[in-house]
């Protein structure tokens, strides 16, 4: 399937800093556009201040009173139209005295008030009758006793001329630049991303039965590369997880061939031959024999499948733990007494933990169980309960052959068994000890054998001891 470009990442990443960028350059357009403006007027509005003071210095008063500008040596008039300058000329009592040709009889703003001090007043824009924009510059002026009033003025279109040169040059570069760099952005992302799609495409090539393939990783320091590394452990945990149910399952279909097969050919020889009531009985009673071994052996299937699916919700409760223990072997006493052997549970009466009772008797009657399954006709077995470094601690000691050492982790996985022949007999399967380990596990403890118990066998239990409120707290 091929991602549609709108929607990927490096469509997404692309449009986004294309719209950072075109928000920061029009930022700065706009924060230039304004400087350039303010500066041109700032120059403007310097020279039209010089040129006042130089018009100041041209005005002369003739003997008819007339008002008149000269020009200086070797230069146009400041009004003329190489110059460019409009001025004009007031009395004192606000009648017009000279007006520059290039107002074509229109004014620099209304008369002047006399009664508004002073006359002074910095440039400042006015907009003509025509239309045109100038900048203005007014003054007072005095000359042979008389005060006459002056406005220069300068048109502002070329300053506005060259302030739209520059937003039009931003205008056009600004777009242009964001295509530009977005382009480039798009394809050094489409580089940055490609080793995605490598991955995502070897990814699909993965199925349940080529999870020992990996992804191939160029660049393990960077983030893909990190991702690529999480996706292959990810696989390595499903590889393991898949074999173990592979193995769990072709296990559990051989453990349970078994007895449906001794089934089948005791009811195949029964019906071959012909026999009194006994002898049909003795058929029927070793049927049922492997019937309970089935019986058995599913109820620790369900066991272990509802434990790995996490669907066995604890009980917990506060549980004496040598009352439990003492429960356990009460349960196979009559198992022990068949082979003459004794059981006895002993030690520290007081100590409590909160445990789902039936899952941790369940775990007690496995240990018991083995104990004399494996234990010599007439052998002793021990239970014993103490307290050390805050735990509670079950010890089930028998007096059998033991195991070696280099199976002391083994003998917890599911359908390992250490004399296979011996615990085939025996009924078991190899499931009693990894439902030991799981439901001690689940109640926060841990099981192991004890390496130094020979002779026999010794499986420790570790469960932390239930902390005991003080009875005046319990009371508030
Ligand atoms: P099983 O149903 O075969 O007893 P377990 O999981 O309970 O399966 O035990 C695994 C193997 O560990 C057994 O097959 C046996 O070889 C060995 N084992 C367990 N408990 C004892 C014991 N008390 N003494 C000697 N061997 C034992």
């Amino acid at each position: 399937m091929k991602a549609m470009p709108g929607r990927t990442l490096r469509g997404r990443l692309t449009l986004l800093y294309g719209i950072l960028l075109a928000l920061g350059l029009a930022f700065y357009a706009v924060g230039t556009s304004v400087y350039l403006l303010h500066d041109l007027r700032k120059q403007q509005d310097a020279s039209l201040d010089r040129e006042i003071e130089t018009v100041e210095g041209l005005i002369s008063v003739s003997s008819e009173g007339e008002v008149e500008l000269r020009s200086e040596e070797g230069e146009a008039r400041p009004d003329s139209p190489e110059r460019g300058y409009l001025l004009e000329i007031w009395s004192a009592a606000g009648k017009p005295m000279f007006l520059s040709e290039g107002l074509d009889g229109s004014s620099l703003g209304p008369a002047p008030d006399l009664t508004r001090k002073p006359f002074d007043r910095s440039p400042h824009t006015y907009r003509l009758q025509n239309g045109a924009r100038v900048r203005v510059e007014a003054r007072r002026h005095e000359i042979e006793g008389r005060v006459l009033l002056l406005r220069l003025a300068v048109s502002e279109e070329p300053l506005w001329d060259e302030f739209w040169d520059m937003v039009s040059v931003l205008a056009i570069g600004l777009p242009v630049t964001v295509l530009l760099i977005g382009f480039a952005g798009y394809a050094i992302a489409g580089r940055a991303l490609r080793p995605v799609d490598a991955m995502a495409n070897r990814a699909r090539e993965i199925s349940a039965e080529h999870l020992n393939e990996r992804l191939t990783i160029q660049n393990p320091g960077d983030e893909l590369g990190q991702l690529g590394l999480a996706f292959n452990e990810t696989l390595a945990r499903l590889e393991k997880s898949f074999e173990q149910l592979r193995r769990f399952t072709a296990d559990a279909s051989h453990e349970l061939r078994t007895p449906l097969t001794a089934i089948r050919s005791v009811g195949e020889v029964a019906l071959q031959n012909t026999g009194d009531a006994s002898y049909y009985r003795d058929i029927i009673g070793s049927m049922l024999e492997e019937v309970n071994r089935l019986t058995r052996l599913v109820e620790s299937l369900l066991t272990m499948s509802r434990a790995d699916a996490g669907q066995i919700q604890l009980q917990r409760i506060s549980v004496g733990v040598l009352d439990l223990a003492k429960e356990a072997a009460a349960l196979l006493e009559v198992l022990a007494e068949e082979k003459h052997q004794t059981i006895v549970v002993d030690g520290d009466p007081s100590l409590a933990v909160r445990a789902d009772r039936l899952i941790l008797r369940q775990a007690l009657i496995n240990l018991i169980d083995n104990a004399v399954k494996y234990s010599p006709a007439g052998g002793k077995i021990r239970v014993h309960v103490h307290a050390a470094d805050g735990n509670a601690v079950i010890e089930v000691q028998d007096s059998g052959p033991g195991i070696p050492p280099e199976h002391a982790e083994k003998v917890f996985e599911r359908f390992y068994r250490v004399d296979k022949a011996r615990s085939r007999a025996e009924g078991g399967a190899g499931l009693g000890l990894s439902i030991v380990h799981w439901s001690v596990s689940v109640h926060g403890g841990k099981v192991e054998l004890d390496r130094d118990a020979a002779p026999g066998c010794a499986f420790v239990i570790r469960l932390p001891l239930e902390h005991k409120e003080h009875p005046l707290q319990k009371e508030g």
